[in-house]
């Protein structure tokens, strides 16, 4: 419908109803129209999909959403008006700082100084201190279009911020923010006022390369969080200590799991006896759960001829991330970055027929892919690392069975280890290869898969990869965060580039469908997860001591010991302490160390053959059992696999 005037414009709201407006009208004024209350709530505006300042006057017809604290991205919008605040802050205490970025991040926001020496804790508290005085000032957020050369002419004094003015293109909007004293170079949007924020808290400051480059010069990044409540905040400071309590790397240190060591290179994971053995049991489970579920173990070696990535075509797309080139003799070799093409010769090394398929190779392949120093991160991200990682080379009609056989194990693999998960579908991308129609079948098949097992999935639309759509499965830890978890690919590409062939039941050549999938991920990763969600308490099964046997005196050293040796010859992991320590010094050691039983032996029980049983997260509370009963029900919660992890639901 055309416009009653030309100064007039319709805004469609979300409920479908439609105001004609003047022009230049505001999402501030259309809110207090629609009621005072709204007005209130009003922190910013969705206009045709981006979100902007209430302020912001309207020029044409548009879809208008306000934004208050339910809806979704007005966190990011409230946090990034904190990072000004902050920078606010920070100017007026050492007016000297020059500012990078300041964006609003995963459950908070930063901003980047660089100034001649890092912040201080102290510092760090006077400035939430400035803060609070600005958030009073109520200061509102002011937006201004500007020239490029008006902008130079403005951030003369901050060159990161010239240097990003620079890099915008001649038809780019230009605008920057006042709020009091403090001007920033922004596209924005921002709440209305620095009143707005009100539950805020920083957290840490970091060195942080100048836009993540190593090679420009380190600035001070401060962290900070903000919420719409106080108790919100609070919440998210206890998940923030919880986390750091659970750090893998430092219980990784504190249980005696796994080091790195710079001289023997960054990102490359040592595992010590108790991560090894940990390893070892979740390797042991996985490889017995294969083999019974119809897949065949392969091995393959850790250096490959670059002529394999050349024909798999990860050279040159990959090149950056492999490790090499290592010549020998006329050849080129490189560190294996990833499993499959080695998989792929052992499935090309004789003929196969449509009855050989489906083929599964699993191994538990190492492989080496060089991440930047700055972001290696404990077991999580690394250099070198084993994946859990398997190959099925099928036919197109096995696709579906193979993905419900996938998810099977999934759901196994979820439940052993006590992780709830969330499943994504994603399908095919604008630049996928091949026939658009196999892609979309093939789609369809993993979907109706999903739809029969009564899956609540997420379609992440043109999220699949250019050579086949997958399956993606976040874990939820105990702490209610997301971890990348299972995948489920399908590639239509590998095949191809291989020449990988069957011969059909009519006689002719076909090319098998590949499938990547891995279950649990890297090991390194995996169990760097693990030692988080269980907060480093693991379940019997997995501990690495599972029962530590404290003879109460030296006159009964001779009946721990003799039931130290019942366990292991039951199959169990126990040890003995008795160093001459009190009794309570060794019960606190081994609480420490989170290990689920202690089994305290003193004259009575050595003279009854019984043992007194203290569980982990059980506090004082002791079980008097017969030896053999305890050896029984250890037995049964080692094969059952019981979760018996303290606050895991
Ligand atoms: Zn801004
Ligand atoms: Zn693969």
């Amino acid at each position: 419908m055309a416009n009653a005037s030309a100064d007039m414009i319709e805004v469609r709201l979300p409920d479908g109803s439609v105001r004609q407006v003047p022009t230049h009208t505001t999402p501030r004024e259309i809110a207090e129209q629609i009621g005072a209350g709204l007005a209130r709530a009003a922190l910013a505006a969705r206009v045709n999909g981006q979100v902007v300042d209430l302020n912001r006057p309207l020029d044409h017809d548009v879809e208008l959403e306000i934004i208050t604290e339910r809806s979704p991205g007005a966190l990011d919008v409230l946090r990034h008006s904190a990072a000004h605040i902050l920078a606010t802050a920070v100017r007026s205490i050492r007016p000297e700082a020059k500012i990078g970025f300041g964006p609003a991040i995963q459950d908070g926001f930063y901003y980047d100084f660089e100034v001649d020496r890092p912040f201080t804790p102290e510092e760090l508290e006077a400035i939430e201190q400035r803060m609070q005085e600005v958030v009073k000032c109520n200061d509102p957020f002011e937006r201004q279009v500007v020239t490029k050369e008006e902008a130079r002419r403005l951030f003369a004094d901050d060159p990161l911020k010239l240097e990003r003015l620079e890099e915008l293109g001649d038809d780019e909007v230009i605008t920057v923010y006042r709020n009091g004293p403090f001007l920033d170079l922004c596209r924005g949007p921002h709440v209305p006022a620095t009143g707005y924020l009100k539950h805020f808290k920083l957290l840490s400051t970091a060195g942080a390369y100048w836009r993540g480059d190593e090679k420009r010069q380190m600035l001070q990044r401060i962290y900070g969080t903000a919420w719409f409540s106080q108790k919100d905040l609070e919440e998210y400071l206890h998940r923030l200590e919880e986390a750091k309590r659970r750090d893998h790397r430092k219980l990784g240190r504190e249980l005696g799991l796994y080091s790195v060591h710079d001289e023997a290179g960054r990102g490359l994971i040592h595992w010590h006896p108790r991560g090894g053995l940990i390893r070892y049991t979740i390797e042991e489970y996985l490889r017995r759960t294969l083999l019974a579920n119809g897949y065949d173990l392969v091995f393959t070696p850790h250096v490959a001829n670059e002529e394999l990535y050349r024909i798999s075509g990860h050279i040159p797309t990959f090149v950056d991330n492999m490790f090499g080139p290592i010549e020998v003799e006329d050849e080129t070799y490189r560190l294996k970055p990833m499993n499959c093409p080695n998989h792929i010769m052992i499935f090309r090394s004789e003929p196969r027929s449509y009855r050989d398929l489906p083929l599964r190779y699993a191994e538990l392949g190492t492989c080496y892919r060089y991440e930047r120093s700055g972001v290696l991160h404990g077991m999580m991200r690394v250099r070198g690392f084993t994946q859990d990682d398997a190959h099925i080379f099928c036919r197109q009609d096995q696709i579906g069975p193979e993905a419900n056989a996938l998810l099977d194990l999934v759901d196994i693999m979820m439940a052993t280890f006590g992780y709830a998960y969330r499943v994504f579908l994603s399908t095919r991308p604008e630049k996928a290869i091949g026939d658009p129609a196999v892609y979309d079948a093939a789609t369809e098949q993993l979907r109706q898969v999903l739809v029969a097992r009564g899956v609540d999935y997420n379609v992440d639309e043109g999220g699949g990869a250019f050579y086949g759509p997958k399956i993606d499965i976040a874990l939820v830890d105990a702490l209610g965060r997301e971890w990348q978890g299972p995948t489920i690919q399908l590639d239509f590409m590998l095949p191809e580039r291989f020449q990988l062939e069957y011969t059909g039941a009519d006689n002719k050549p076909h090319r098998p469908v590949m499938i990547h999938r891995t279950l649990l991920g890297s090991m390194e990763r995996f169990v760097g997860g693990l030692i988080e969600h269980y907060g480093g308490a693991f379940p019997t099964w997995l501990a690495p001591e599972q029962v530590r046997v404290l003879p109460i005196t030296d006159d009964v050293r001779d009946s721990a010991a003799a039931f130290v040796a019942e366990l292991k010859a039951a199959g169990l992991r126990g040890t003995l302490d008795d160093r001459s320590e009190t009794l309570g010094y060794r019960i606190r050691e081994a609480e420490t160390m989170k290990i689920p039983y202690m089994a305290v032996i003193g004259a009575r029980e050595a003279e009854a053959g019984t043992v007194a049983v203290r569980e982990r997260g059980a506090g004082r509370k002791q079980d008097i059992m017969p030896r053999e009963e305890f050896v029984a029900r250890l037995r049964a919660e080692v094969e059952a696999r019981t979760l018996n992890v303290p606050g895991l639901a």
